[in-house]
């Protein structure tokens, strides 16, 4: 490992988290980080911006692969894309970090508020920010907004980039040689995505033939 993990204490005297995941190599270290330090929570996967189905799967079983080895909860939520495409309406064309993904972002963490608010966590949190393509402001603007509905849910707004996250993220998806996805998730990311590939020369995204791998690095 590059940099030696921090032991966390939950904020605030909560007991559990509740940590919504997007995939498997951004939620591995956090995974790995809890476990360490001791901490209770489950996994929330709740991400109907993925397309196409194929490509959710994937994701999904990766995920859900690594919370079985750690014997973690795994809460699988709705794939209810009819409605993040109805939210996604009239953004169709909006560049990424732009309001397409705060809708999305939104989305996703009102839904981890509403099912910590009826199953009784009080702190909320996401792997979402890990991500150095992601805005963490973004992230952590939605995640307080989601959580302010509530008067008895938190959000925690920790930087799991630092102190050797980001670089043990990627350590950790090759070790455990995850699934890697090419492009954020939506099917405008992908649009996008396979747009720069081809004015650069480089081939259309193929679905689900890419994994990490420590010959990577050979
Ligand atoms: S680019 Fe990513 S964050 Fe933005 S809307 Fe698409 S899936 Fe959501």
């Amino acid at each position: 490992m590059s940099l030696e993990r921090q032991k966390l204490t939950l904020p605030k005297g909560h007991d559990k988290l509740l940590l919504h995941s997007c995939c498997a190599p951004c939620s591995g270290e956090v995974m790995e980080t809890l476990i360490e330090s001791g901490i209770d929570f489950s996994i929330f996967f709740y991400n109907p911006n993925i397309h196409p189905v194929k490509e959710y799967l994937i994701r999904k079983e990766e995920n859900i692969r690594f919370a079985q080895k750690h014997n973690i909860p795994f809460i699988d939520c709705d794939y209810d894309t009819d409605n993040w495409f109805a939210r996604a309406k009239g953004m169709e064309n909006e560049p990424e970090k732009g309001i397409r993904c705060t809708m999305c972002f939104d989305m996703r963490f009102e839904r981890t508020a509403l099912y910590a608010h009826e199953h009784g966590f009080s702190l909320i949190s996401s792997s979402l920010g890990i991500s150095r393509w992601k805005n963490m402001q973004q992230i952590n603007d939605c995640g307080l907004r989601a959580a302010a509905h509530y008067p008895n849910i938190e959000y925690w707004d920790y930087n799991w980039r630092k102190h050797g996250g980001a670089v043990r993220m990627l350590e950790i998806s090759k070790r455990e040689e995850f699934y890697q996805q090419e492009y954020c998730g939506c099917v405008y990311s992908l649009r996008d995505t396979n747009r720069w590939r081809m004015s650069n020369g480089r081939d259309r995204i193929k679905l689900g033939v890419k994994f990490y791998s420590n010959a990577m690095d050979e």
